[in-house]
C-alpha cells in the first residue's frame, strides 16, 4: 500500500479523500491555491503545498506545479478527485511518466471514454444500448448533416465529443435551426474543450438519468454496485441523487449492470467508473462514461456498505478486488442533496463569509463538507459547499431524515439552495413518482415567473 498520497483537488472531495487515507494509515499531501490557504483540510493534511494563485488554470489545473509538489513531498500516488484534472488523459500520462501512480484508469482508457464519440462506439461494440444518433462525428457538409439528422428524427441534441459538466450541447427541433446550432456548438466546443468534433443524438423528451457504478482491478475483476437516479438537474447539472432508482425491473437492472461489467472487461477498465444512461419507456440508453469518482458516490456507499474511495486506492495500488458480485447486497435507500452557495431559485452564485454554521446529524445522516463557521466561500470555483446524505430502510424513511437534516442545517451570511431542497422533498410529484430530467427546470421556470 502507498505511504503517501497527494490529493490534487479542493473542497469537500479533498477532505473526503483525506479521510479515506487517514483511515488506511496513508499520509496525505494537500495542494491548494492562494484562495484556499485557510481551508481546514489543508491544515489537517500531513503536508501542504501552495500550487498557485486563485484561478484554477494557474493552480488546480497547473500540471507542472502539481507534479513538482508530488516530487518535493515524496508522494507515491496522486488522487485527482472529480472535476479539474480527473478526466484529463494527458495529466494521467504525465503522472505515470513522472513515476507516480495515478488513482484512476489507464490514460488510454480515459482518452477513449473522454471522447464521447469513441466512447459510444466502444459501448455499441460491447453490446451496451446507446441513444440512437449519428454514427460518429458529424461531417462538415451541411447537406450531409441535414440528411443524417433527418434520419435520426427531430428533435435532436447536438453534443460536443469533448463536452462535460453539462456544457457543449444544444437541442434542435427543426431543420431550419440545425446548421446554426451545429456551427455554434462546434465553435463553443472548440473554445471550451479544444475539440470541435460534434455529434447528433435523438433528443429524448422525458427520460430519467440513471447511472451504474462500477469498480475494477488491474486483473480483469469487475463488479457493479447498482444504480443511482440523478434526474433532478438544472442546467444539465445534478443537485439531488438517490439510490436505488425507483421502479426499475430487477431483471433489467441486472442485465444493464452485467453489460457495464462486460464493457469494463473489454476496455480493460481499472478503478471506479460510472456508466451514465437515459432511461425512458423501460429502456436504457448509454450517454457517456465518467472515468472517475462521482460527486454522488456516497449514496452507493450508503446502500452497499462499500467505501468507494478506499476501494479505488486499493486497486490503484495493484491489489486484487476481494469483492465478488454476489457480495454486493443493496440494503435500504439513500438520498444526497448537494448544498450549493447560490440563490435557490435564480441559481446565481453567492460567495462570501459564512457567519453562522450548524451541521445536521442524527441516525442515517452523513455530511461531507469542508466549510465551518467564518469560512469564506471563494468566488472562483464550483458553488457546491456541502453534501448531505440521508439513509433509511426505505425511501420514505430516507426522505424524512433528509427533511429534518435540511431543516436543522444553518448556513448564514451567504445564500444556499437549502430552501429549494426542502421544497423538492415536499413536492407531491417528487414524493410519489420518479420524475424526468426536465422536472426541476420546469418547476424553477414556474417559480421564477411568479
Ligand atoms: P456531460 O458530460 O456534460 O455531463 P452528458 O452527456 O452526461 O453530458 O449529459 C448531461 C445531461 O444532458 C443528461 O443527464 C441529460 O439531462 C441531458 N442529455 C444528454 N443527452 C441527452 C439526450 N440525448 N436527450 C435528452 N437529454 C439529454
Amino acid at each position: 500500500m502507498f505511504e503517501k498520497i497527494l490529493i490534487a483537488n479542493r473542497g469537500e472531495i479533498a477532505l473526503r479523500i483525506q479521510r479515506a487515507c487517514r483511515e488506511m494509515g496513508i499520509k496525505t499531501v494537500a495542494v491548494y491555491s492562494e484562495a484556499d490557504a485557510e481551508a481546514k483540510y489543508v491544515k489537517l493534511a500531513d503536508e501542504s503545498v501552495c500550487i498557485g494563485p486563485a484561478a484554477s488554470a494557474q493552480s488546480y489545473l497547473n500540471v507542472p506545479a502539481i507534479i513538482s509538489a508530488a516530487e518535493v513531498t515524496d508522494a507515491e500516488a496522486i488522487h485527482p478527485g472529480y472535476g479539474f484534472l480527473s478526466e484529463n488523459a494527458d495529466f494521467a500520462e504525465r503522472v505515470e511518466k513522472s513515476g507516480f501512480f495515478f488513482i484512476g484508469p489507464r490514460p488510454e482508457t480515459i482518452r477513449l471514454m473522454g471522447d464521447k464519440v469513441s466512447a459510444k462506439n466502444a459501448m455499441r461494440q460491447a453490446g451496451v444500448p446507446c441513444v440512437p444518433g449519428s454514427e460518429g462525428a458529424l461531417p462538415e457538409s451541411v447537406e450531409e448533416v441535414k440528411r443524417i439528422v433527418k434520419e435520426i428524427g427531430y428533435p435532436v441534441i447536438i453534443k460536443a465529443a469533448g463536452g462535460g459538466g453539462g456544457r457543449g450541447m444544444r437541442v434542435v427541433h427543426t431543420e431550419a435551426a440545425l446548421s446554426n446550432a451545429v456551427i455554434t456548438t462546434r465553435n463553443e466546443a472548440n473554445a471550451a474543450f479544444g475539440n470541435a468534433t460534434v455529434y447528433a443524438e435523438k433528443y429524448l423528451e422525458n427520460p430519467r438519468h440513471i447511472e451504474f457504478q462500477v469498480l475494477a482491478d488491474e486483473y480483469g475483476n469487475v463488479v457493479h454496485l447498482g444504480e443511482r437516479d440523478c434526474s433532478m438537474q438544472r442546467r444539465h447539472q445534478k443537485i439531488l441523487e438517490e439510490a436505488p432508482a425507483r421502479g426499475i425491473p430487477p431483471r433489467l437492472r441486472d442485465k444493464i449492470g452485467e453489460r457495464c461489467v462486460e464493457a469494463c472487461s473489454r476496455i480493460n477498465y481499472r478503478g471506479v467508473g460510472t456508466f451514465e444512461f437515459l432511461y425512458e419507456n423501460n429502456e436504457f440508453y448509454f450517454i457517456e462514461m465518467n472515468t472517475r469518482l462521482q460527486v454522488e458516490h456516497p449514496v452507493t456507499e450508503a446502500i452497499t456498505g462499500v467505501d468507494l474511495v478506499q476501494a479505488q486506492i486499493h486497486v490503484a495500488a495493484g491489489e486484487k478486488l476481494t469483492l465478488r458480485q454476489k457480495d454486493i447486497v443493496f440494503r435500504g435507500h439513500a438520498i444526497e442533496c448537494r448544498i450549493n452557495a447560490e440563490d435557490p431559485y435564480k441559481l446565481t452564485p453567492s460567495a462570501g463569509r459564512i457567519t453562522q454554521y450548524h451541521a445536521p446529524g442524527g441516525p442515517g445522516i452523513r455530511v461531507d463538507s469542508h466549510i465551518y463557521h467564518n469560512y469564506r466561500v471563494p468566488p472562483y470555483y464550483d458553488s457546491m459547499i456541502a453534501k448531505i446524505i440521508a439513509y433509511g430502510d426505505d425511501r420514505e424513511a430516507a426522505i424524512a431524515r433528509m427533511r429534518i437534516a435540511l431543516s436543522e442545517m444553518v448556513i448564514e451570511g451567504i445564500k444556499t439552495n437549502i430552501p429549494l431542497h426542502l421544497d423538492l422533498l415536499s413536492d407531491s410529484n417528487v414524493l410519489s413518482d420518479a420524475v424526468s430530467i426536465h422536472y426541476l427546470e420546469q418547476k424553477l421556470s414556474r417559480y421564477n415567473k411568479k
